[in-house]
């Protein structure tokens, strides 16, 4: 283990090692002076070093008291402000915007990460993540495809996003189990993303993807009625997996506006 740092698996540690590929995820971020970055989850600084000489002054979220202590060893507050705590609590509007967010991310909190995130999409300019591949793959799914679900249509409403590289386990230490993949996202201009109820949006996804064998009749029973399902032209036999994000936030904004 690099610097004599035991990885906690609770915390998803696995730094990463490999100089090409760290070369390659900078490369992608391009981080310029002045600008706004902030990274989750800093670890043993592997891509720290090369973001701070790039952008001259960066904020970072860590949880590891241990790791805490090494980067305030290691950096000024004029090069770095530490952020102590929880990624998933952490209230990125204390920062300053257009913010550039960054991370090789806990794997095991990757998902409710990505909603926190998502939640703050009106002053982020961009994110730049490294995820497990399969998550990666999830996002950025087509409908009809396996991998199409809750996380792509909540995350495409908001989100332009393309998988950039894979990374293997070889690039960490120690190498998780999984294969990685490097995942870029930009949120969309609010007049693309302008459902009447997001929270109905939420709810309808989640329902059409609790049961994917199911039909939209079926897993929206308590949603849309028949009428609904006419009214929108969408056929009530089909399955969740079918809908694209446009159809989804038609289908909210329709039931929001019957339930005024
Ligand atoms: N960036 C380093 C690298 O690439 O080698 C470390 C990446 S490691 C996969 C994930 C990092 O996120 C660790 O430093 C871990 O302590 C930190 N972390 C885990 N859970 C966190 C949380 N909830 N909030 C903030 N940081 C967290």
């Amino acid at each position: 283990m690099p610097q004599g740092h035991i990885a906690r698996k609770r915390f998803g540690q696995n730094f990463l090692s490999d100089p090409n590929i760290i070369r390659q995820i900078i490369t992608a971020i391009a981080p310029k002076k002045g600008e706004h970055i902030v990274e989750i989850g800093p670890g043993l600084g592997a891509i720290t070093v090369p973001l701070q000489a790039g952008c001259g002054h960066l904020h970072v979220v860590e949880i590891d008291r241990d790791l805490i202590a090494r980067l305030k060893e290691t950096w000024s507050p004029a090069q770095i402000t530490i952020h102590e705590g929880d990624a998933l609590k952490f209230d990125f509007s204390t920062l300053p915007a257009p913010l550039r967010v960054v991370g090789n991310l806990p794997y095991n909190i990757s998902t409710p990460l990505l909603f926190h995130f998502a939640s703050y999409a009106e002053r982020v300019r961009d994110m730049t993540f490294m995820l497990q591949k399969e998550v990666v793959d999830r996002m950025v799914a087509e409908p009809d495809t396996e991998a199409y679900g809750r996380l792509s249509v909540m995350l495409q409403y908001r989100f332009n996003m393309a998988s950039l590289f894979d990374v293997p386990p070889t690039a960490f230490k120690p190498a998780p189990k999984v294969t990685s993949a490097i995942v870029y996202m930009q949120p969309k201009p609010a007049s693309e993303c302008a459902c009447r109820d997001e929270a109905l949006l939420g709810r309808i996804v989640t329902a059409a993807f609790g049961q994917r064998r199911k039909t939209l009749r079926n897993t929206l029973r308590e949603l849309c009625s028949d009428e609904d399902f006419v009214a929108l032209g969408i056929n009530p036999q089909a399955r969740g997996e079918t809908l694209g994000v446009a159809e989804y936030v038609r289908m909210a904004d329709h039931l929001s506006a019957r339930a005024e």
